[in-house]
């Protein structure tokens, strides 16, 4: 079994419903076992892509960050997490667009890897409090005191402890 996280975002519709049944849906995957679940968090929509945070467009996002353990290949996992993806009923319309659901992998175990279709750790997870926060939420080992400071002018903010909803 390999340890990894997978951030969780979603934006349209009813965002809290969208990350209950993902992190559900993940719990199902074969060889797979959701091991915590941070609280959700609501952030501004940002365009982190070159690496200066620059407003997106949309609505808040909820965020939140699941550990899993799971004997499924990184490459497996990710195609599996883009299956609950699609069934969410995301469209790619462009990069950065509002979004029901989105998965990212963000660690598989120490893993490093760049392909076409995966690079682990996820590239830009560093520069994204809405990772970098609930990440630390439930593996404070994994976040730096200095990291979290670096997306410290980013506005996030807790909503609830998931698992007070979940159980
Ligand atoms: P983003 O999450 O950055 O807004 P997308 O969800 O649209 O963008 O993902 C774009 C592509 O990123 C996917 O086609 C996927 O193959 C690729 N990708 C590379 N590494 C990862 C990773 N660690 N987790 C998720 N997707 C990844
Ligand atoms: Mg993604």
């Amino acid at each position: 079994m390999v340890r990894a996280y997978v951030a969780l975002g979603a934006n349209l519709g009813d965002a809290a419903v969208a990350l209950r049944q993902a992190v559900q849906a993940i719990g199902q995957l074969p060889l797979t076992e959701v091991r915590q679940f941070s609280s959700l968090y609501k952030t501004a929509p940002l365009n982190t892509d070159a690496g200066n945070e620059s407003p997106a467009p949309g609505n808040d996002y909820l965020n939140a960050v699941a550990e899993v353990e799971t004997s499924l290949t990184a490459p497996d996992l990710l195609s599996h997490l883009q299956q609950i993806e699609q069934g969410a009923g995301r469209e790619r319309s462009y990069r950065n667009a509002p979004r029901t659901l989105d998965l990212d992998l963000l660690l598989y175990g120490s893993a490093r890897m760049e392909s076409e279709h995966l690079t682990l750790p996820h590239p830009r997870m560093m520069q994204r409090a809405f990772v970098l926060v609930p990440l630390a939420e439930i593996a404070p080992g994994l976040v730096s005191r200095q990291q979290l400071e670096s997306v410290a002018t980013q506005r996030i903010e807790r909503v609830g402890k998931q698992a007070d909803r979940c159980n």
